[in-house]
């Protein structure tokens, strides 16, 4: 069995900044379940979308030099998500996979951490961007260095949009890994003044791993407490995580990290 390789300890940074719309839970506010010492005081029945979310700071090895969520008063989400380039003369809409972070909307900055930078520079390096997130509306896409551009871009979004499914996760990390790279990506988006970032679902492609159902996009079944993430091309699934077909599964509940263990 498998043990993530860091802990929570008294973080319980995530159950404030993210949105839990089952509970009403806007972001950037801490949970009424919170307990200070304790954690969530409704851990056993807390909402799907609470057994559904992971840190990565928590999972992934590449995090290490980044500092405990509550410290660096930034979360960052396991799960890809995307945003939509969208070129206002022509219509075309283009997806950009990015990285969410979201960010403590008390300390805006928080995400400029060197730390992050440089994290953001090895996504980058993988096509990636960044979302930087202060609520469920207010963001900004990052983009970092590429060998063809030395800067760093800020694209300030109308809206951020809403909050994506997983099934739309899902879907949209391959439709956006087909595309060309960030660097010509970022040449268009940056060609074009009225462009903007917002939300994207897309279609289903491929076999749902296991646990999840097809329903134009692969929707986890009601009661599945498993993350799941596209597998990354060319890498290893994350420590503790395993592959089911082009996907990888997190943790059994059993051995799942929790956010906010009961103490
Ligand atoms: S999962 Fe744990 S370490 Fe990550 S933000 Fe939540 S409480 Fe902090
Ligand atoms: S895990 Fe508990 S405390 Fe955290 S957001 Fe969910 S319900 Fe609230």
């Amino acid at each position: 069995m498998t043990k993530p390789p860091r802990q929570c300890g008294e973080c319980q940074l995530c159950c404030k900044l993210l949105p839990m719309k089952e509970i009403a839970k806007p972001a950037g506010k801490p949970c009424p379940q919170q307990r200070h010492g304790k954690g969530c005081a409704i851990y056993p029945t807390r909402p799907p979308g609470c057994r559904l979310w992971s840190c990565r700071w928590l999972l992934d090895a590449d995090t290490a030099e980044l500092r405990r969520p509550d410290r660096s008063r930034y979360v960052v989400d396991m799960m890809p998500d995307f945003v939509e380039w969208v070129n206002n003369e022509t219509g075309e809409c283009t997806p950009i996979e990015v990285v969410q972070v979201w960010c403590d909307p008390h300390q805006r900055d928080a995400w400029r951490d060197p730390a992050l930078l440089a994290f953001i520079e090895r996504r980058a390096e993988e096509g990636k961007a960044a979302l930087i997130r202060w609520s469920a509306r207010d963001g900004m896409t990052v983009f970092a260095p590429t060998p063809d551009d030395p800067q760093w871009h800020e694209v300030r979004s109308e809206s951020v949009g809403h909050e994506h499914t997983a099934a739309e996760k899902y879907a949209a990390v391959k439709a956006a890994r087909r595309l060309v790279g960030l660097a010509l990506l970022l040449a268009a988006l940056l060609a074009a003044p009225a462009a903007f970032a917002q939300s994207l679902p897309l279609p289903k492609t491929g076999q749902c791993p296991a646990g999840y159902r097809d329903s134009g996009a692969c929707a986890p079944t009601s009661d599945r407490e498993r993350p799941a993430i596209p597998k990354p091309a060319g890498r290893q699934c994350p420590s503790g995580w395993s592959q089911s077909g082009s996907y990888c599964i997190g943790p059994i509940p059993e051995t799942k990290p929790q956010p906010l263990p009961m103490r």
